[in-house]
């Protein structure tokens, strides 16, 4: 099912009240215009839709500014999927750099992870975004890479009956993948799409799990260690005060072409993450700031986490040479190996 402009907005707004803006007609807070109003339900403003595309933009770049996330001759490569938040986020740097910013030109970077009746059809609106945008766009395949799509993955996988699911290898090969390549293009940031609503469920997960120490290293402005910043490009995430469901709106309102479906294979799979969003879209109906909530106390424990698990030594992965655990091979190849035998 695909939502498309304004009326389509109006339309899911109507039928869906655990969405935290709702559109009506109202008085805008910021210039009082009477008009078609997005309704905050955690902050109770009442924004007219030109002041808020206005106040999502200027939310983007005060996160750039507060957070350091840019430094004026940074090589910026953005990660793009071809759906609303990545699409988004490429549309906001471009502008920002044009008007505040000196360096290269940005460079987009699509992760073809193999999945049929998907990504193929979402790297076109991000082929075609970037067109029209004059943006450098490359494409790397998880079957070039590493001689498999994800599809045959799984297949194999199944066919092992092992209990693994698609998201544990997609997740794991698409990072390293986007690292290398932006790494590759001599990228100073990696800008990602993950908006309030994926921080909010990442953090929730990491404390399900008790992954104090990954949390830690989430801090953003921890001292990266001179040895693994050799490995890493610096990832940046812009949209991280917006909620999803401003985003939807804002590309909308935007008239940004954005592939509107998700991966069929978040459907499937019944991973734990999944019910973490269930579960904090129903706690939103009853305190609409819950997200805040979890991206403050984010910042909060990540500031805490970063100063009590100070950086242990690390091993190399003997393939491949990258930080990893106890056992001396990474996870991506680790996978890499499972692949093949
Ligand atoms: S939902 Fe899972 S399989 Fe699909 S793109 Fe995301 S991580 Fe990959
Ligand atoms: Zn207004
Ligand atoms: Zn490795």
């Amino acid at each position: 099912m695909g939502f498309n402009y304004i009326a389509d907005v109006i339309f899911i707004n109507n039928f869906d009240s655990s969405y935290n803006v709702f559109l009506k007609t109202g008085t805008c807070d910021y210039c009082s215009k009477n008009s078609l109003v997005v309704h905050r339900k955690y902050s109770g403003e009442l924004i007219c839709t030109n002041c808020f595309t206005k106040r999502i933009e200027k939310n983007i770049y005060q996160t750039i500014s507060k957070y350091k996330m840019l430094k004026p001759k940074d090589k910026i490569v953005v990660g793009i999927s071809g759906g609303k938040d990545s699409l988004s986020l490429l549309y906001n740097l471009k502008q920002i750099q044009a008007n505040s910013y000196h360096s290269n030109p940005i460079i987009a970077i699509t992760i073809d992870e193999g999945i049929r009746d998907y990504r193929s059809n979402s790297t076109k609106n991000a082929i075609e975004f970037c067109k029209q945008h004059k943006i450098e766009h490359k494409i790397i395949s998880f079957k070039e890479k590493t001689g498999k799509t994800l599809d045959e993955i799984v297949e194999l996988k199944k066919r092992a009956s092992k209990n693994t699911y698609a998201c544990n290898f997609c997740a794991t090969l698409r990072r390293r993948i986007l690292n290398e390549t932006a790494k590759n293009l001599g990228a100073d940031v990696l800008a990602m799409g993950h908006n309030l609503t994926d921080i909010a469920e990442t953090y929730l997960m990491n404390i399900l799990f008790k992954r104090f120490k990954l949390i830690a290293k989430q801090y953003l402005f921890k001292e990266e260690n001179k040895e693994i910043k050799k490995y890493f490009v610096r990832r940046i995430t812009p949209l991280m005060k917006i909620p999803e469901e401003e985003i939807f709106l804002y590309a909308n309102l935007k008239k940004i072409n954005y592939y509107p479906s998700h991966c069929p294979y978040r459907e499937e799979d019944p991973i734990l993450r999944k019910r973490v969003l269930e579960f904090i879209q129903e706690c939103k109906k009853f305190s609409p700031e819950i997200e805040f909530n979890l991206l403050n106390g984010f910042l909060e424990t990540s500031e805490i986490f970063s100063k009590h698990y100070i950086q242990e030594s690390y091993n190399s992965c003997k393939k491949c040479g990258y930080p990893c655990g106890k056992i001396n091979i990474c996870l991506y190849c680790k996978y890499l190996s499972e692949f093949f035998i």
